[in-house]
């Protein structure tokens, strides 16, 4: 036993924790900084955590092409240039909020040429470009 200002100090042993693979969670055995129990398992870890961090792009660009087309819609079933739509409409043909092109301010959110200005939380204004032809 040590004593340090005349107090014993107790060393305890840590038990050995239990390492398990990243991965597959099997038990790991050898090096103390081994984190998967084979290549096989890092290589998909890594491809795991890649995916989850990168979202899917033809996800993204399909739901783009897809809000942008319910709009054009929504052009060619009326006439005026600024056009106030239900949210729940938007929502029946399926456009997706989560994803637009640009922010113009804290409610304007642009699909390529075309603008939604939340108006309040059920009703939506529609802005076209000017260049685009009515
Ligand atoms: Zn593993």
């Amino acid at each position: 036993m040590i004593f340090i200002f005349g107090l014993p100090i107790v060393y305890t042993m840590k038990k050995e924790e239990k390492r398990c693979c990243q991965m597959c969670n099997e038990n790991l055995v050898g090096r103390i900084d081994k984190k998967f129990c084979d290549d096989q398992c890092r290589v998909m870890f890594h491809n795991r955590v890649r995916n989850e961090r990168v979202p899917d792009l033809k996800t993204i660009s399909a739901a783009l092409r897809k809000n942008r087309l319910i709009l054009e819609d929504f052009r060619k079933t009326q006439s005026r240039t600024q056009r106030k739509i239900q949210r729940t409409d938007l929502i029946q043909k399926g456009y997706n909020f989560t994803y637009f092109t640009h922010h113009v301010s804290v409610n304007h959110f642009g699909v390529f040429d075309v603008s939604l200005i939340k108006e309040n939380q059920e009703e939506y204004s529609i802005l076209y470009s000017t260049s685009t032809p009515h």
